[in-house]
């Protein structure tokens, strides 16, 4: 599976945190991330992970340029809600075309736990979510 993480400044901490949590679950699948976030991920758990631009030079545009293509199957990106980000508008592109493209999105902590619990218990199988169809 193709998952991308993406985490705001004040977010990053969170991210780290999460990713070592979830290291081994992690490291069974092929990971993208916008710059600063994969180089801490990758400092802090070792976790191999491709590196897009830093987010507000254009890697949020990357992932979503990923996702128009049908190459990610679940993002994970941990928001800042409180703070104004000079590229709010990549950041919005980017959840947009989540909900066109029907691929998993969370946005903080919590709904970042769920997926990656569910992903690490096997029951969650790509592409395969569809409305009114379950299983
Ligand atoms: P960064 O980008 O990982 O390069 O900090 C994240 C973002 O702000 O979108």
């Amino acid at each position: 599976m193709n998952i991308a993480l993406i985490a705001h400044d004040k977010k990053k901490p969170d991210m780290i945190a999460l990713a070592k949590r979830y290291c081994e679950t992690l490291r069974a699948h092929t990971l993208y991330a916008t710059g600063t976030t994969g180089t801490m991920i990758m400092g802090e758990t070792g976790l191999k992970i491709n590196r897009m631009k830093s987010g507000p030079l254009g890697g949020d545009q990357q992932i979503g340029a990923m996702l128009a293509e049908g190459k990610l199957d679940l993002i994970l990106f941990m928001r800042d809600p409180l703070t104004a980000q000079p590229h709010e508008p990549d950041v919005s592109a980017l959840l947009r075309l989540c909900d066109v493209q029907n691929i998993p999105l969370a946005t903080n902590y919590a709904s970042c736990d769920i997926m990656l619990r569910v992903v690490s218990e096997g029951g969650f199988s790509p592409k395969g979510i569809l409305p009114g169809v379950s299983g």
